[in-house]
């Protein structure tokens, strides 16, 4: 049987939906950037995640030393990945969760030695294992070659003992293209989507860049009076499409509403084809460019269909207009459809003086959430040629009011700090804004995610680089015992906009190795000599305790009880919340997007919540157990939840545990629960003479529980 770059054998496969527990013990930021690691599976792969609910195996995410996972499904109740300090990235937990999807590192092919030599006496005592090989009885490749690119792949200075590099690639052009950790890579996706043998995405929707005449099966309406046409070049521009810029011969395509041709009032609709949503809510992206009038307008419809009108009704989604540039614009547009649509562009001519018209090209429609501001560096390659290292060569975007009324930042070192040259450094700063005197103070559970957008053409093929950062209310500033995320006026300095207006601004949170300049001047980072970042800061304070850890309900995994004891009480809380301050909103301002509601709170409770214990904070729990069936009642966001037992071919589910699933006869089910109880006992017997066999002739055990999981190199930024 033919099988992939992977862990051979069916019984090491997870089902599409792969249930999961995030462990209290997980920082909130690694919890939120998990989420975003799902919503990129979902996107690009047919593999989902879903909150456990007691299936038979799940993956039990927590905080443990490093960032680490086992290969495959090992078929034993919960199974442990740990997203440790520093593995709080979007890739590195795409990396781990292809661990345990059934891949090894890409370093560990059978066929590696023809393209990588693994240098082993610079290589750490003791964490060999990492490098093993794995023969073509073991894994195997599925035909796709070896991928320097992979997010499965090691960088050259993975586990060193010095300064040489431990992986040198036989092309030696890769030596610094190995490890990145942006996203998975086009070779990374085909494995698992054959491994999975994926056919569908379950969020991507749709995506044209215009190349072809089919024009991805859009339609030209017959209720307007001009068309868009399939053009490559406009005299007024654009002069090249935005997918190739010009760089491809016979190809280079966009559409084009020519507004110089046709009178005031004329319209030229193009249509999608029909579109079926899963979720109801959707992202539309794409490329604008005006040459035309400024009053030349494009607006974004949506037409619904529906039993009652089958031809459908448009719904105005987004006028967008503005004066003529000479440049492509990135816009997005959140739609909010949940029956079968299409997409409307109208391009409406003006009656200023146009020479040219209305373009577009490179759309992308999925069904996730839109960022929620876009900083668009224009003139990236000159900054890049000319600033200085360190702060001499630092930019600050724009400021940005997240929903709830913060005011931020962020700032770029464009060259690198001093002790990181040849990086792209990126910080965010909390700064003095509109609503201060209405907001929570210190800033509690708010994530910032910081995207550099590779602008390839294709959402599903794009390896955008991100960093989140969670702002917590507790921590304190390094050099002061000021709390880090207070008020910008309060812990602050002075600093000033371009136009000469001061403000304050907090102290930044990121990281001087953001991404490297090789890899920033490698795939679309950079089109016309420009950048994109794409901000987003939401509220995350549900995930502070949003996980109640439950005792496995089949098997522990013996190798890897040394490593952590699982945290049982299920209203234990690592952090005390601030749950109950935070429905504090601002309440005078115009600015911020959601209608602010509570009243003006003043926040002295923060400090008490401080010193409470944490369980203070957690609903009394589950006061009426409404669990049947033994399920554990555990409290989800101030919700009593069931944890319902199951075993090895039955289960219960439903929100008591009130029905039993099986997948063979009763009496069998009472047969094999009575020889799981059997198998748990003796696991249990197993496990705890093992623990003890460890306990006493440590080496040894640490090196059998090494040889199950794989380990990530942390770099030191
Ligand atoms: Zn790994």
């Amino acid at each position: 049987m033919q099988e992939r770059n992977s862990i051979i054998g069916d019984e090491y496969r997870w089902p599409h939906v792969v249930p999961y527990v995030l462990e209290d013990s997980l920082e909130v930021n690694a919890k939120g950037v998990i989420l975003k690691a799902f919503e990129q599976y979902r996107l690009k792969t047919c593999i989902d995640f879903k909150p456990w609910e007691g299936e038979e195996n799940y993956i039990s995410v927590f905080k443990g030393s490093g960032c680490w996972s086992s290969v495959g499904n090992r078929q034993q109740g919960l199974q442990q990945l740990s997203i440790g300090a520093n593995c709080d990235r979007i890739a590195t937990i795409e990396h781990e969760f292809l661990h345990a999807l059934g891949f090894w590192h890409e370093q560990s092919r059978s066929d590696r030695d023809d393209y990588v030599s693994i240098i082993w006496d610079r290589i750490q005592t003791g964490r060999e294992h990492n490098f093993n090989k794995y023969d073509d009885k073991t894994s195997d490749s599925l035909n796709v070659p070896y991928d320097y690119t992979s997010v499965m792949h090691y960088s050259k200075t993975a586990f060193r003992n010095g300064t040489e590099p431990t992986i040198v690639t036989n092309i030696p052009y890769f030596m610094d293209v190995i490890g990145q950790r942006m996203d998975f890579s086009d070779s990374d996706l085909q494995k698992l989507n054959q491994l999975y043998n994926c056919s569908s995405s379950l969020i991507f929707m749709d995506t044209c860049s215009f190349e072809l005449e089919n024009i991805c099966g859009m339609i030209q309406s017959s209720d307007d009076n001009s068309d868009w046409q399939h053009l490559s070049h406009v005299p007024a521009g654009p002069n090249t499409d935005h997918t190739n810029m010009g760089e491809c011969e016979d190809s280079g395509y966009f559409m084009h509403f020519n507004t110089s041709a046709v009178a005031g009032g004329s319209t030229a609709i193009l249509e999608s084809r029909i579109l079926y949503p899963k979720r109801g809510f959707q992202c539309l992206q794409f490329y604008f460019y005006n040459s035309g009038s400024e009053s030349d307008q494009l607006y974004v419809w949506v037409r619904e269909y529906s039993d009652a009108h089958p031809n459908g009704t448009l719904r105005l989604i987004e006028e967008i207009k503005g004066s003529p540039v000479n440049y492509w614009q990135l816009h997005h547009v959140s739609l909010n459809v949940t029956s079968k649509f299409r997409v409307v562009f109208q391009g409406v001519r003006g009656t200023g003086l146009s020479n040219g018209g209305l373009s577009i090209d490179d759309i992308n429609l999925s069904e996730t959430q839109c960022p929620h501001h876009v900083w668009h560096i224009r003139n990236f390659t000159d900054l890049l040629n000319t600033s200085p290292a360190g702060t001499a060569g630092k930019i600050y975007s724009p400021p940005f009011y997240s929903s709830k009324g913060y005011a931020f930042q962020v700032g770029l070192y464009i060259n690198g700090t001093i002790d990181s040259p040849f990086n792209l450094g990126i910080y965010l700063y909390l700064i003095s804004g509109a609503n201060d005197d209405q907001l929570q103070w210190p800033c509690a559970w708010q994530q910032v995610t910081m995207i550099l957008l590779d602008q390839h053409p294709d959402i599903r093929q794009r390896m955008s680089n991100q960093r989140s950062v969670t702002t917590d209310p507790l921590e304190l500033s390094d050099s002061s015992s000021n709390y880090f995320w207070d008020r910008p006026d309060k812990v602050g300095s002075a600093a000033s906009f371009p136009n000469g207006t001061t403000f304050m601004r907090g102290p930044g949170r990121g990281t001087s190795a953001f991404i490297t300049h090789q890899r920033l001047r490698s795939r679309d980072f950079i089109k016309e000599g420009g950048v994109y970042v794409l901000l987003t800061m939401e509220d995350v304070s549900h995930l502070v305790s949003a996980q109640p850890s439950v005792p496995p309900t089949v098997v522990m995994n013996s190798t890897d009880s040394a490593v952590r004891p699982t945290p049982i009480a299920n209203t234990t809380t690592t952090r005390p919340t601030t749950r109950t301050t935070t429905t504090t909103k601002p309440t005078t301002t115009t600015r911020p997007t959601d209608k602010p509601t509570a009243a003006k709170t003043p926040i002295p409770t923060l400090l008490v919540t401080l010193t409470e214990k944490p369980e203070m904070d957690t609903p009394e729990s589950c006061p009426d157990n409404p669990c049947e069936n033994d399920g554990v009642c555990v409290i989800v966001d101030r919700k009593a939840v069931c944890r319902c037992p199951s075993g090895n071919n039955w289960w219960y589910m439903g929100e008591r545990c009130e029905r039993k699933g099986t997948t063979q006869e009763n009496t069998i089910i009472a047969v094999s629960s009575t020889i799981t109880v059997f198998v748990v006992m003796l696991i249990v017997t197993i496990t705890t003479v093992v623990c003890l066999k460890k306990k006493y002739s440590k080496g040894e055990g640490k090196e059998k529980a090494e040889s199950l999981s794989l380990e990530e190199n942390k770099t030191s930024f």
